[in-house]
Order: C-alpha cells, then structure tokens, then sequence
C-alpha cells in the first residue's frame, strides 16, 4: 500500500546501459536528471505528467 505523497518515484531507462532508473518526482524535478546504477547520468524529459 502506497503511503507516502510526496516521494512518488518515477522510472525511466538510461538510454546508455538500458537500466532501469527509479527516482523520486521530488528529486526529478529538482535536478532534472537522475543517476543510473553504473555510473550514468539520465536525463529526465518533462514526462512526470
Ligand atoms: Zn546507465
């Protein structure tokens, strides 16, 4: 059961290495990108609807 409002995470996939990346809205929207498991930045398009 989801508990939580704000900490909301998205998914996306790093288009390097195809993994996939979970990172909270608030962090997405914060810095527009997230950080992928092998080292890679992910940039986040406006797709956090
Ligand atoms: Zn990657």
């Amino acid at each position: 059961m989801p508990s939580k409002d704000a900490d909301d995470e998205i998914e996306v996939r790093c288009p390097e290495c195809d993994a996939v990346v979970r990172v909270t809205v608030a962090e997405a929207e914060r810095t527009n990108k997230a950080k992928c498991p092998n080292g890679h930045e992910v940039p986040l398009a406006k797709a956090l609807g």
